[in-house]
């Protein structure tokens, strides 16, 4: 029997490993298979998960950073293959392994690097049709959330442009070894029909990143650096605090800085 002893879980990684089958298969059902034909699982650990994605019609890959569950995962699970990737999933090129094809992503996340896996999924979007799986609660109600709400900022702004965004559950603590401190929740992102914004993709990123820094105030103080025109800061909108403003409105101010500029 391959099944040596359990990876010890090692907090820099984030490592909490799932131990409810039940749930495991819960979020591996989350995904539509429609799209794509291939899944990126970032974080594997033990497999939990991964061991109900190669019963699906899709082909499993895996990045996984830490070593000990990479040896975990070639002796317990080998039809995974040379699809396992020891390697970091913020900085590995992820065309080395999928080229120009779609895949989706989907993981039971290490948590303390959740914004960044939706900020290098962003940049990835025309490559990711579908993401989903498990952060901390908090950060996926974030990303769900919408304008008004007090956890609305850029990351549910910036998701919710190019993704549909539904919080599906949440997972208590006790359902981990070691348990995490915090409740989980577990989201999907289906990437919209249209994706592409009807304005200047790169400078509306920059609008929402510098309006929410300082997310008390309105925006014709937090976009100060931007060097607008007087007239256009009379426009309404700015008079407006970044939580107030929907993706949608976001997208209008993007132009309007956008033809001020021109
Ligand atoms: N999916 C497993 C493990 C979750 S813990 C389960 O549900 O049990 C998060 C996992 O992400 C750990 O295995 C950790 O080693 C891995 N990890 C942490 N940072 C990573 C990174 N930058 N790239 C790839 N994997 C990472």
């Amino acid at each position: 029997m391959p099944n040596q002893h359990q990876v010890k879980a090692k907090k820099h990684l984030g490592q909490h490993f799932l131990k409810d089958e039940n749930i495991a298969k819960k979020i591996a059902d989350t995904l539509s298979l429609k799209g794509y034909n291939d899944v990126l699982e970032i974080g594997p650990g033990m497999g939990v998960l991964t061991k109900y994605l190669l019963k699906k019609n899709i082909t499993t890959h895996v990045i996984e950073i830490d070593t000990e569950s990479v040896e975990y995962l070639k002796n317990n699970y080998l039809n995974l293959a040379d699809r396992i990737y020891e390697k970091d999933f913020l900085k590995y090129d992820l065309t080395e392994i999928f080229k120009d094809k779609p895949f989706a992503i989907i993981g039971n996340f290490p948590y303390n690097i959740s914004s960044q896996i939706i900020f290098k999924t962003l940049e990835m979007r025309h490559q990711i049709p579908e993401f989903s799986g498990m952060f901390q609660k908090e950060v996926a109600q974030r990303i769900c959330s919408k304008e008004g709400s007090k956890v609305y900022g850029i990351l549910s702004v910036l998701t919710q442009a190019f993704y549909d965004a539904d919080y599906l559950f949440t997972v208590p603590p006790s359902v981990f070894n070691p348990p995490p401190k915090v409740d989980s929740g577990v989201l999907l992102l289906t990437r919209k029909a249209n994706y592409t914004l009807p304005c200047n993709e790169s400078l509306f990123f920059k609008v929402v990143k510098t309006g929410f820094q300082q997310r008390r105030k309105t925006l014709r103080n937090s976009l100060k650096a931007l060097n607008l025109s007087d007239n256009l800061k009379a426009n309404t909108i700015f008079g407006q605090r970044p939580e107030q403003l929907s993706v949608s409105a976001f997208i209008e101010l993007t132009s309007l800085i956008e033809k001020d500029k021109n």
